[in-house]
């Protein structure tokens, strides 16, 4: 039996697991990211854990097919380098370079909203489709395109950057610099600086309540929750909020015509709420053109596993 190895590197933490070709999980191991350690140590660190997983479950080396890696920040595909990681501080790391000389296992790595992409094009929410773009909404606004049977990630894997096509010329400043981007207006972070400004205009609101006049308390629930109690400025939050989302949308929908749009991140936990209304504004768009078929939305549905799957399929065959 063909098995994977799947890593997903996070904030915190580095998520390992080994993987079946049907995408099931055979075994789960990781740790913590410790700030500050010279960045080879921790891939050789990672390495060691690997080689001594695989001992103590009784595998061979030759066992594996390869090792996959979701990693987030500036990666290159074709070198397996992480050019550029904020958060961990990694500068032009070899991860691949370095996993296979410390394990002797073959090893790929990707940007981690890619391979969450293709995690639930694999064994996911898309599963069932050849055509699939990921919205990721969280502190910003990630994704990932599944074109034709297979993940798309364009020059050095650079590419999907969906959350920085510009919706609104001179728009809101984004954090990549440019104005106007959809992750200017439907990151979550977004969403919450839409609610501040709506709660200050409507002293009257109930999302004061909801929040216990704390301004800072709110967050991405905050006018969702409210909207379903019938708060109006709520609704008008969530509302606008959601039309900025289908300005998104409909033009993934004209460039890529998709089967399907997952909805992934925090705000996926709105779960039909959200994707319900999404569906119904992009129905009422005719799917961004007249006379196109349909484009479902889902949430995705593999949640933390997504990055290890996803990781593991980097290995696979194509759809
Ligand atoms: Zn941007």
């Amino acid at each position: 039996m063909k098995k994977y190895i799947g890593i997903d590197i996070g904030g915190t933490s580095i998520k390992c697991a080994f993987v079946t070709e049907e995408g099931k999980i055979l075994k789960k191991f990781g740790f913590p990211i410790v700030k500050g350690e010279k960045q080879e140590t921790t891939i050789y660190r990672l390495g060691d854990l690997i080689n001594d997983e695989i001992k103590k479950e009784g595998l061979r080396k030759e066992d594996f097919v390869g090792i996959g890696v979701g990693c987030p920040g500036s990666i290159n595909n074709k070198l397996g380098v992480c050019c550029y990681n904020n958060n961990m501080g990694w500068l032009n790391l070899p991860v691949a370079d370095l996993l296979k000389e410390r394990t002797g296992i073959a090893s790929k790595v990707s940007n981690d909203a890619n391979v969450a992409m293709l995690g639930e094009a694999k064994f996911g929410a898309a599963k069932n489709y050849q055509n699939a773009v990921l919205v990721t909404l969280g502190t910003g606004v990630g994704g990932g395109l599944f074109l034709n049977g297979k993940l798309y990630e364009g020059n050095e894997g650079k590419g999907a950057e969906i959350g920085h096509m510009v919706i609104e010329m001179d728009g809101e400043l984004c954090t990549c610099g440019r104005k106007g981007c959809l992750e200017a207006y439907a990151s979550v972070t977004a969403l919450i600086r839409q609610t501040k400004e709506a709660m200050h205009k409507h002293p009257e609101s109930k999302m004061w309540a909801y929040v216990n006049n704390e301004l800072d308390a709110v967050n991405g629930k905050t006018a969702f929750e409210t909207s379903k109690m019938g708060d109006e400025t709520a609704i008008e939050v969530v509302d606008r909020y959601e039309n900025y989302l289908t300005v998104g949308l409909l033009n993934f929908c004209n460039i890529f015509r998709p089967e399907v749009i997952l909805i992934g991140g925090g705000l996926s936990n709105q779960k039909e709420y959200l994707t319900d209304a999404l569906q119904k504004k992009l129905e009422e768009n005719k799917y961004g053109f007249q006379g196109t078929p349909k484009v479902n939305i889902f949430v995705t549905n593999l949640g933390n596993d997504a990055g290890v799957l996803g990781a593991a399929a980097l290995w696979m065959e194509e759809k």
